[in-house]
């Protein structure tokens, strides 16, 4: 650092004493001397790298050369205050390096004294466009973050490590149907909400996605998850949590979800659909005999569970279609289907075998109850003709019963029996139960 190539600062001694030179020459920061007219009597090294000038370029000339043209004339009269009235002048400037490309610099000065009691201005300056850039890089960043999490469908909340609920977008709020202040601040252990998985049973709150990932650190994804809302009433999400790592340290967790109630509606709908007799509602003969299989693997393992078969047929059915017609007949068979539904409980199957045939699987029932239930429902189905267009048509079923079996080698037996019941029961007359005449049949 030297003023020694300026025209005029030749007549002044060095403006710095030369420790104090030398440490500035290696400063990082720019540091520039300049008297009461703006004329640069010193600059250092990074003050010269800053603005890409040699030290001759400057030195002589008035500092407002880096400054744009409009602001020239103002900033050398708040100098020149400053170097007459003191206070203090620093703040934030664009200023113009030789290329033309603008720099951000923080400058701050101070008042030395010299020039013959006009006293000069070192001023320090350090450059702050990459911070500048960086800052406006971030703040467009942040801008699209924010415009994202406002616009998009799906809900997000975003959680401390204590379960509360840090914030939330429009979504969420959308999703929840829940106002932002009833939300925010709220520990996600004291919802109003009775969270179910897609089977119907509670979700704790240990299991909430958001709480596992709290405690395991780990991203959760997928959780299906039902509740009720007061305008769309139930309501299914799919949920996924994520951890958010701070320093190396689990900091927050936010969740992310997405309206499926749509999508669950329309699955159980197809599920439904594969799984039904297409005229009556009541299960198709595949989902029947998949059911059965289930029961007799439940037998095998457990001796104690039981399980009864019931297989039905109409009476003189061919006589319905022949006399009424074929519309007449399917009337019956929905009928008839309908009664057997309200005559059992919801653990239980109503299926069709196909024609006049259907079949009944009582679930934990033995066969005293089950031939009880097939009484009633011959009584009930006597009892209840089919109205037909006006036309009453009277009906009547025979049934046979039997049960699961522990030896049974296969559902196919248990079907023989109550098939066999049933060849008896018409046999017998009609409108009547029977069950297997099975030495073993005690259970
Ligand atoms: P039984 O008392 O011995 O059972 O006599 P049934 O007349 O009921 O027995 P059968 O097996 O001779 O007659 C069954 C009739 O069921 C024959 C068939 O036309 C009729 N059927 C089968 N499937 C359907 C159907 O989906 N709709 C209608 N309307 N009739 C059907
Ligand atoms: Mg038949
Ligand atoms: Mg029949």
């Amino acid at each position: 650092m030297s003023g020694e190539g300026g025209k005029d600062a030749s007549a002044e001694p060095s403006a710095l004493p030369s420790l104090f030179g030398e440490i500035i020459g290696h400063a990082p920061i720019g540091v520039a001397v300049i008297d009461f007219d703006g004329r640069y009597r010193s600059v250092n090294p990074a003050y010269c790298k800053m603005y890409d000038y040699g030290e001759s370029e400057l030195i002589g000339r008035s500092f407002t050369m880096v400054l744009p043209v409009e602001e020239r004339e103002l900033i050398l009269a708040r100098h020149q205050a400053f170097l007459t009235e003191g206070g203090t002048l620093k703040g934030e400037f664009a200023v113009l390096r030789h290329d033309g490309v603008t720099l951000h610099i923080v400058a701050e000065s101070v008042k030395i004294p010299g020039d013959n009691g006009r006293g000069l201005r070192l001023a320090y300056v350090v450059d702050v466009t990459a911070y500048k850039h960086l800052e406006e890089s971030l703040r467009n960043v942040a801008n699209t973050y924010r415009t994202l999490f406002e616009t998009v469908p799906q809900g997000i909340i975003y959680y401390d490590l204590r379960g509360n609920v840090a914030t939330a977008n429009p979504a969420a709020l959308r999703i929840l149907e829940v106002e932002f202040a009833d939300l925010i601040g709220k520990n996600n252990r004291a919802w109003a909400w009775q969270f179910t998985d897609i089977g119907g049973k509670p979700i704790v709150a240990d299991n909430f996605p958001s709480n596992i990932a709290i405690r395991t650190g780990k991203p959760v994804r997928g959780t299906v998850m039902g509740f009720d809302t007061s305008k769309r009433g139930r309501t299914w999400i799919e949920v996924s949590a994520v951890p958010l790592v701070k320093d190396g340290k689990l900091d927050q967790v936010y969740t992310c979800f997405e309206d499926i109630t749509e999508r669950v509606i329309l699955g159980r709908a197809l599920e439904q659909k594969a799984t039904m007799d297409f005229l009556t509602g009541v299960a198709n003969r595949a989902s029947v005999i998949d059911q059965l299989g289930a029961e007799w693997d439940r037998k095998r393992r457990n001796p104690d569970h039981h399980c009864a078969v019931l297989l039905l047929d109409l009476d003189f059915f061919k006589q319905i279609n022949d006399s009424l017609g074929h519309a007449a007949g399917d009337a019956v068979l929905k009928h008839v289907s309908a009664l057997l539904t309200e005559a059992v409980r919801s653990a239980d199957l109503v299926g069709r075998m196909g024609g006049e045939e259907f079949i009944v699987l009582l679930r934990g029932t033995a066969l005293a109850s089950a031939f009880a239930l097939a009484k009633r429902m011959c009584e009930r189905v006597a009892a209840r003709a089919t109205d037909f267009e006006g036309t009453p048509i009277a009906t009547t079923i025979s049934i046979g019963a039997s049960v699961l079996r522990m030896d049974d080698a296969s559902i196919d037996e248990v079907l023989a029996r109550a098939d066999h019941a049933l060849y008896a029961a018409k046999d017998a007359g009609r409108n009547r139960a029977l069950v297997h005449a099975d030495p073993r049949a005690s259970d």
